[in-house]
């Protein structure tokens, strides 16, 4: 809740089981978008590594490198032997 109410660019952030969710707050045009999202993504990344969050795989929790699916609609970040699966 602390970060989220530091930063003027996030309108929720929360995390559900190993999700991270950002919600940015609307902007009016193109330009204001591309900058709440630049300024979101740097402010949650370091946010994120300050707090001792690392990548991980969304099925198994691995902490190794992820790769991005999308599957079913949903997006997930699987690790080389989940993504084999
Ligand atoms: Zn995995």
């Amino acid at each position: 809740k602390g970060f989220q109410k530091s930063s003027k660019k996030i309108a929720s952030f929360g995390q559900k089981n190993l999700d991270i969710r950002v919600s940015l707050k609307a902007q009016s045009n193109a330009e204001k978008c591309k900058d709440t999202l630049n300024e979101a993504l740097a402010a949650t990344t370091t946010f994120l590594r300050t707090n001792s969050y690392s990548p991980c795989c969304d099925l198994c929790g691995q902490n190794v490198e992820t790769g991005a699916f999308r599957m079913g609609g949903e997006y997930y970040h699987l690790c080389p032997d989940c993504e084999t699966k």
